[in-house]
């Protein structure tokens, strides 16, 4: 704690950024680098409490809190008050693989656990994290650092999202060849095709780290579904253990009456191709217009928020966002001694941007869509909407019921379906007879991370269902250790 009286002198604050409405003329991401002295006074604001819940990932009410990672938040926070940059970073990169993608798109759950919270807003943890990977990688510090001696064993890690690049790092640390195998043209999963630009660089942030992976050892096999392209048994047989990352990427689907209509979309279809075309240069055949249309999402999480803020960027007439659950209480309640953060009300940026273009919060509540109307040529005009009350069936558990009488048509041109994922896709968890659990995930204890079968390790979306970056990092680095101490016979991996 390098200021014992920094939480006193210091309000929190975050970096400025560009106006909403400014920062819809390009795919940029649009926070400003904050300047140093205030950044150590951030810092400083860290009251380095005696359990630091930000950085243990406890639980509290049963629910988790804190970084899923452990990062050791007070200990660079002290650092970067006292200006070690350097120290702040090896001290960061101890614990998190990548911490670039955290420090942009976690909802930082630490935050939330921050005990300076209770009284005042929270230690701007995640403002510092990004801030500390950025000066590394602008200061040149970060190089390649391939492992001294390798141990001839092969890994291959199915699946280039957070949980298969955190798996494949941790292995080629412990001097495995690792081969990440991944279906789509570039690898990254939802960092590269899911997160949109804006609040991901993929050029220069995803990119960047996948070539430092690569110049490291790490090989990455694009345009190859293991089970279709490569037989899922040719791979057990080469390998001498292999990491399942695949990813919880089936979509949740809405059949009500004129589904079938031109315009309707999975929302991983619409913001795909859009990143796609932006990093071809040019759209593709798959790709998808919102331009001078009415948009209706149907979602209210992160992927209906990237939808608005994509749609926005496309220039389209309007945005309305439909979210079946009730609007979240702006205030922390009277009985909850805990900040709600990051789950309290706030206008994420694609909603704070639909605000600044039209004048409202597209977001409308409690309601759901219960049929879709097309024209003679199949397009999709309009969608049937009705709000819902939450009530209690008989066995206790809450439904959404419909209200008489608040009936509406939206008309539309383009409706994204964002209203969640069913976890792994069925195929190559049959095609290899894995166990699964309850929810069709991928059965592996967390912690164990080993599969029924012999040598085959699941980690992330796959295993747990569809998360956050975070996470998918905790498993992948989790998984990297159980597969080395099956390979090694004893590890030395966190
Ligand atoms: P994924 O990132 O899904 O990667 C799985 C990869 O496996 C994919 O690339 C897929 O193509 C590949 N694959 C699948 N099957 C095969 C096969 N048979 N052969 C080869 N390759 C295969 N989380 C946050 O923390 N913050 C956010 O802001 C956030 N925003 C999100 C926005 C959207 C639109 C979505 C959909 C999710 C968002 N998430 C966010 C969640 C987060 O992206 C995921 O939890 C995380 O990416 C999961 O990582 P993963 O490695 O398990 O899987």
């Amino acid at each position: 704690m390098g200021k014992p009286t920094g939480f006193i002198e210091f309000l929190r604050e975050l970096p400025s950024e560009l106006t909403p409405l400014d920062r819809l003329h390009n795919w940029d991401e649009f926070h400003l680098p904050m300047p140093e002295d205030k950044l150590r006074n951030q810092a400083a604001r860290c009251m380095d409490c005696g359990t630091p819940f930000c950085h243990t990932g406890t639980l509290i009410s049963g629910m988790a809190s804190g970084c899923p990672i452990n990062n050791l938040i007070p200990e660079w926070n002290d650092l970067i008050y006292r200006g070690l940059w350097r120290e702040a970073l090896d001290r960061l990169h101890k614990t998190n693989n990548f911490p670039e993608f955290t420090g942009r798109v976690c909802p930082a759950p630490c935050e939330g656990s921050c005990v300076l919270g209770i009284h005042n807003p929270p230690v701007t943890i995640k403002n510092i994290e990004c801030s500390i990977i950025d000066k590394g990688w602008e200061s040149g510090w970060i190089t390649a650092n391939p492992p001294a001696i390798r141990t001839g064993k092969k890994v291959a890690v199915i699946g280039s999202g957070p949980a298969g690049l955190a798996a494949a790092d941790q292995l080629n640390k412990a001097g495995h060849w690792v081969t990440v195998y991944e279906r789509a043209d570039r690898p990254g999963g939802l960092l590269m095709y899911g997160i949109p630009n804006m609040k991901l660089d993929k050029e220069e942030v995803v990119l960047r780290r996948l070539q430092m992976l690569e110049q490291e050892g790490v090989k990455m096999v694009c345009n190859t579904e293991v089970g279709k392209d490569i037989s899922s048994q040719d791979l057990l047989n080469e390998y001498d253990a292999v990491v399942i990352c695949t990813g919880a990427t089936k979509p949740r689907d809405l059949n009500i009456e004129g589904r079938q209509l031109k315009g309707i979309h999975f929302a991983m279809e619409f913001l795909t191709a859009n990143t796609k075309a932006l990093l071809d240069g040019q759209p593709g055949e798959d790709f998808i217009s919102a331009a001078g249309k009415d948009v209706v999402i149907i979602g209210g999480g992160d992927t209906g928020t990237d939808c608005v803020g994509t749609s926005l960027r496309h220039n389209c007439r309007s945005v309305t966002q439909l979210e079946i659950m009730p609007q979240p209480p702006r205030e922390r309640a009277a009985d909850n001694p805990w900040p709600e953060w990051p789950k309290i009300y706030r206008l994420d940026y694609g909603q704070e941007e639909a605000a600044a273009r039209f004048g409202d919060d597209p977001r409308v509540y409690t309601t759901t869509a219960t049929k879709f109307e097309g024209d003679s040529e199949g397009n999709v005009t309009g969608i049937h909407t009705v709000q819902v009350e939450w009530q209690r069936n008989e066995k206790g558990q809450f439904i959404p019921q419909p209200v008489a009488g608040t009936e509406k048509v939206i008309p539309t041109q383009l409706v994204l379906l964002a209203m969640g994922f069913l976890g792994p896709e069925q195929p190559l968890l049959d095609d290899l007879g894995l166990e699964k659990d309850a929810r069709s995930n991928i059965k592996a204890e967390h912690g164990q991370f080993a599969t029924s079968l012999p040598k085959v390790f699941a980690a992330g979306d796959c295993r747990r269902g569809q998360s956050l970056v975070v996470w998918a990092i905790n498993e992948g680095r989790g998984a990297a250790r159980e597969c080395d101490r099956f390979l090694m016979g004893a590890t030395d991996l966190p």
